[in-house]
């Protein structure tokens, strides 16, 4: 069933969500065992071509890249990276050029944002190029989403001046030593808050912060990180636990859905929805009661397993060493990489390509299905 959010929700007792836990034996999904595609997207319809447009068989337009610039990370977070985790040698990773060459052409056919993540896209040695490669190339807004642990004044004016817009910052807890525990880094809370003050002092605006909960680890903090919110006057969204993480210890016991999550803030802070999303958006955004309307302090849900957002999806996914992923949770992948390394390969080529692989973009995902399958690809190899 696609679901349109807003339109079509599920309740949530009625999930029946999958318990991936890991089967005896079956090895953790690995950036260095992503599958190596060479395939082609089959053609798309000559109507569908001509258009020149990113459209899927289900009507969707895409108007949203995502480009995972590495596969590299400086954290290992529970719900991501498992420690063990092995990266792709960097000969199968872009380049800065071949980056560049896939937002000029995807802009040419109606993306209008383009998110750079990864991996922690602050460790590309290059950033800075690519960024303002993509400005003078496109008109499109650029952001970028970072555990904002390598940020600096310097670094943010420096992205800023090439053409960076807009930041997102993940914070999952307020806890040191828990915050420790869960991203297995020497980075702290403090820190990443300092990141977040620089940002809004820089003017890379407006700022999101992201935490994903996991039950039992750090689902207690909800309301506190809510006050994020207030505090900073920005949106503070929470992701519901997805099954990407390269350790495949994702469980539905592990998972609080995005309810359940706006009740324990609601214990604390009383909420209003916004009303005012657009049907593309991740996230149903509350305002807070005490507050008056036109405050910026927000909270965001983002509920990909109890109320997908999958029927008003405008997202096209580039990994790092270039596979197109129509759907963060597709199990085929398009080797675009192998066309930009093609000398006789030219600009028509690579956007029928991009036409080709959205058409095959499916309806949903499928998460609450007993027939769902996790992609090869964790969250950090594919780019969230
Ligand atoms: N390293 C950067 C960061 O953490 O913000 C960017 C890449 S990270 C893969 C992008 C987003 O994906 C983060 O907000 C992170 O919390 C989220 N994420 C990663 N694994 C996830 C999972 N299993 N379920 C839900 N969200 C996840
Ligand atoms: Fe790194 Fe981001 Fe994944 Fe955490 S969520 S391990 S910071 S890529």
């Amino acid at each position: 069933m696609i679901q349109v959010k807003g339109k079509t929700s599920m309740a949530v007792s009625r999930l029946s969500l999958p318990q991936l836990a890991p089967r005896a034996g079956a090895p953790a999904a690995s950036h260095a065992r992503a599958p190596d595609c060479s395939e082609l997207p089959p053609p798309a319809p000559d109507h569908v071509r001509a258009a020149r447009r990113m459209i899927d068989s289900h009507g969707r337009v895409i108007r949203d890249l995502r480009l995972s610039i590495t596969d590299r990370c400086n954290f290992r977070c529970v719900y991501c990276m498992d420690p063990g985790v092995r990266f792709m040698e960097r000969e199968r990773l872009l380049s800065t050029h071949e980056i560049i060459r896939v937002a000029r052409v995807a802009a040419s056919l109606g993306v209008r944002k383009v998110r750079l993540t990864g991996g922690e896209p602050t460790l590309h040695p290059e950033l800075t190029e690519i960024i303002g490669g993509i400005r003078a190339a496109t008109g499109v807004e650029i952001a970028m989403i970072t555990n904002a642990s390598c940020l600096s004044r310097a670094a943010l004016r420096e992205w800023r001046r090439a053409g960076l817009e807009r930041i997102t910052i993940s914070i999952d807890s307020m806890r040191p030593e828990r915050f420790a525990r869960l991203t297995r880094s020497t980075c702290t809370p403090a820190d990443v808050l300092d990141g977040v003050s620089m940002c809004l002092d820089e003017g890379l605006t407006p700022l999101k912060l992201n935490a994903v909960l996991i039950r039992g680890f750090n689902d207690d903090e909800a309301p506190m990180l809510a006050g994020l919110a207030r505090r900073f006057g920005i949106e503070m969204r929470f992701i519901e636990y997805m099954p990407l993480d390269s350790g495949r210890a994702w469980d539905s016991s592990k998972w609080v859905s995005a309810d359940e999550t706006r009740r324990a803030i609601e214990a604390r802070h009383s909420l209003i929805a916004c009303g005012d999303d657009e049907p593309s958006s991740t996230a149903r955004t509350y305002r807070f009661a005490d507050l008056p309307l036109d405050a910026s302090a927000r909270v965001g849900f983002i509920a990909p397993v109890s109320s997908p957002f999958c029927g008003a999806c405008s997202r096209l996914r580039l990994t790092a060493d270039g596979k197109v992923r129509p759907c963060l949770f597709s199990t085929r992948e398009w080797n675009l990489r192998a066309l930009l390394r093609d000398e006789a390969a030219g600009g028509d080529e690579i956007a029928n390509f991009l036409i080709d692989a959205t058409w095959t973009k499916q309806a949903g995902h499928g998460i609450a299905s007993p027939a769902f399958v996790q992609p090869e690809r964790p969250m950090s190899a594919i780019g969230g």
